[in-house]
């Protein structure tokens, strides 16, 4: 047992380190991945960052938006503003709220166009004088010498063409003022651009002339959603809320371009300023141009404010340049399409992960596995922390998994192998005891077999030679006994020799053809009177009339004795033999049958294994040497017949052996 469960330890602990050794080593090798390509995508992505922020803080852009004046289009990742260095907001620019209405009269210009204006605004307005007024206007006019003075006199006259229900006229000018002065501002500070379709559009429901309709309305009201007229927050307010009024839209939802820069405008003037104010006394704010940050949080949203100083050479003058980064669209246009590579390249997986542990790149509750390194921006601090992951961990589990089952099921294996090898060796080591057993058994059973008759016939032999005055009778006894007995031991030397030259693989057979009939029928009549002799009954069925086939007469007749001596010995009550040799289409089948003891079932296939005996019949008949049968069987196979055996115990024994015929017919031809 000791030699079994050893090289079995063996197997097992052998195993099992180096399974665990490599483990280890493929576990060290994923760690340093995780450290080496986790920092560097930390580094890579502030990297990104920053090349992104230089190029948008870019100074020379900023200039020419200085002069411009109009809306950068609209930029979904950052929005930037330029105060000068009073942190007066130059852009983006929207018109600051100004007092209400003036008349010409309290304005400061002085000229002649003063003059006629404010005769012509006291004849429209006071006096209710249009053609006066209208004159006095058109003097003004061709006074003016700024495009909004000119704007001015021209709405007098639009007004006061209106006034006097000169709608044509009234149209035309209001119809100028929108396509040549749509910028100029009126003393409200309102475009003309917006104000002036107001009018014509009013008009047009006095006239049945077609002025202007609802879609060129909707048209101006879309323009001064995207800004382009830069108002104050009241007058956008006033007149989008007029514009909604009159072309029945109720667009509120969502921001406007112009809105989203009014709110913008707001959140220079309410954080960013201050912020720069505060933090400029400071030592660690970055002058000459180097860039500064800082977060702020407005409401709910919070958000990166990148600026710097910025001197333009010519001008002598400083500014401040800023950039206010929408946080989301730096996760989705720089950060994720970074990552992706960077999973790409390392083979990693990575989170972005807020203070609420939620993985914003993905937007779900954030994951994070035990092994896993969590690294927060060092150069940027952006308010989240990169998460990565070495998903190679879990390939790792599920691996060991599966080769734990591997190992498991091999050792499981070699362990089935062992124990088989362990029941063969112990079926062939008790296989060979029972043959031992039997062998021995085999010498003492023919020792005794050949005793008998031999000191049989010595005896008989004696007697017959020494004692002179016998009587006829006895004599002839004794003869036959010597007869019998020197038979019977030539049988059973026939059987052992034949036996020994079936070991030895050198029994031969001489095949000639014949009556089967014939030598079944004499060597039956040869042990004729001995069956009788021994009070047995004899039914015989000999087909006199059958094909004649190959056989080795000598076999055939010892098949015979031997199936013959086995009835006498194994019957005991009823004593009868039956010999049937009949002949059916090409099969002959001859049968030897007793009403003896009979075997057991579970020894029948026993029965023709050299040697063997049947246990619980051998108190019947002592005699024999176990190897009857197993001749008879070879001899059969020799000729190709076959040979069964059905048996009832204590009922009898039936010995059938079938001879095909087509086996001569074959040879023969
Ligand atoms: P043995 O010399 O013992 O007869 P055999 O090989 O001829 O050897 O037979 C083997 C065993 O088969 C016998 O010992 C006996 O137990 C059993 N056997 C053979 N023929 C018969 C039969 N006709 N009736 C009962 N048992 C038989």
């Amino acid at each position: 047992m000791a030699a079994f469960m050893l090289p079995l330890l063996f197997v097992v602990v052998v195993s099992i380190d180096t399974f665990s050794k490599r483990q280890k080593t493929t576990r060290n090798l994923l760690e340093s991945n995780l450290w080496l390509s986790g920092r560097s995508a930390l580094n890579q992505l502030e990297v990104q960052f920053i090349e992104q922020e230089s190029k948008e803080l870019n100074d020379k852009y900023f200039s020419e938006l200085l002069k411009a004046n109009c809306l950068k289009q609209n930029d979904t990742i950052a929005d930037i503003f330029i105060t000068d260095q009073n942190f007066q907001v130059l852009y983006p620019k929207t018109t600051e709220d100004k007092n209400s209405y003036l008349l010409t009269t309290n304005r400061g210009w002085k000229s002649d166009y003063k003059e006629y204006m404010s005769r012509a605004e006291t004849d429209e307005l006071t006096n209710r004088n249009f053609s006066n007024a209208l004159k006095n206007y058109q003097t003004s006019r061709g006074l003016a010498q700024t495009a909004q003075q000119e704007a001015l006199a021209i709405e007098g006259l639009a007004r006061s063409h209106l006034a006097s229900q000169n709608y044509r006229q009234s149209i035309q000018y209001y119809k100028l003022l929108k396509n040549k002065y749509g910028q100029t501002e009126n003393l409200g500070g309102t475009p003309y651009g917006i104000s002036a379709p107001l009018q014509l559009f009013a008009i047009g429901k006095l006239t049945p002339e077609k002025v202007f309709g609802q879609d060129s309305l909707l048209f101006i009201y879309q323009m001064m959603k995207d800004g382009h007229w830069l108002i104050s927050s009241s007058s956008y307010f006033f007149f989008k809320a007029e514009y909604e009024s009159i072309i029945k839209i109720n667009n509120l939802s969502t921001e406007s371009k112009f809105e989203r820069t009014l709110h913008f405008e707001q959140f220079i003037h309410g954080f960013v300023i201050p912020a720069i104010k505060e933090r400029s006394g400071f030592s660690e704010f970055n002058k000459n141009g180097e860039t500064n940050r800082i977060y702020i949080q407005d409401g709910d949203g919070q958000y990166l404010v990148s600026f710097k100083e910025m001197l333009v050479p010519n001008e002598n003058k400083l500014y401040y340049i800023g950039i206010r980064w929408n946080l989301d669209a730096i996760i989705t246009k720089i950060i994720t399409p970074k990552l992706t590579g960077l999973t790409e390249e390392t083979g990693l997986k990575f989170l972005l992960v807020n203070g609420n542990n939620k993985n914003l790149l993905t937007n779900e509750d954030a994951r994070i596995p035990e092994e896993s390194l969590s690294l927060p921006f060092s150069n940027i601090s952006f308010p989240w922390s990169l998460v990565a992951i070495q998903p190679g961990y879990e390939k790792l589990e599920s691996d060991a998994k599966v080769q734990m089952i591997i190992y498991g099921l091999l050792v499981v294996f070699i362990i089935i192998l062992m124990f088989f090898g362990v029941f063969v060796l112990l079926r062939d080591i008790s296989r060979e005891t029972d043959s031992m057993l039997l062998q021995t058994e085999f010498v003492h059973n023919v020792s005794h077999e050949l005793k008998t008759p031999l000191s049989l016939i010595r005896l008989y032999g004696e007697t017959l030679l020494l004692k002179e005055n016998l009587s006829e009778t006895v004599r002839k006894e004794g003869l036959q006994i010597i007869t019998k007995e020197s038979e019977r031991l030539s049988f059973m030397i026939n059987n052992i020799l034949d036996f020994s030259k079936i070991e030895m693989g050198r029994k031969e057979f001489d095949m000639k053809p014949g009556n089967l009939s014939e030598i079944v029928l004499n060597t039956l009549d040869s042990y004729r009177y001995h069956f009788i002799k021994k009070g047995f009954t004899i039914e015989e069925e000999i087909d006199p009339d059958i094909p004649m086939v190959l056989f080795d007469k000598n076999a055939v007749e010892g098949i015979l004795i031997n199936l013959f001596s086995n009835a006498i010995k194994f019957s005991t009550d009823t004593k009868k033999l039956v010999v049937k040799l009949i002949y059916m289409t090409n099969v002959i089948c001859l049968e030897v049958a007793d009403k003896g003891i009979g075997i057991p079932p579970d020894e029948l296939p026993d029965i023709f294994k050299r040697f063997y005996r049947v246990k619980s019949t051998a108190d019947y008949n002592a005699s024999g040497s176990g190897l009857g049968l197993t001749i008879v069987k070879h001899a059969i196979e020799a000729h190709g017949w076959n040979i069964e055996v059905k048996s009832t115990p204590g009922q009898g024994t039936v010995f059938s052996i079938t001879i095909p015929i087509e086996n001569y017919k074959e040879e023969l031809i």
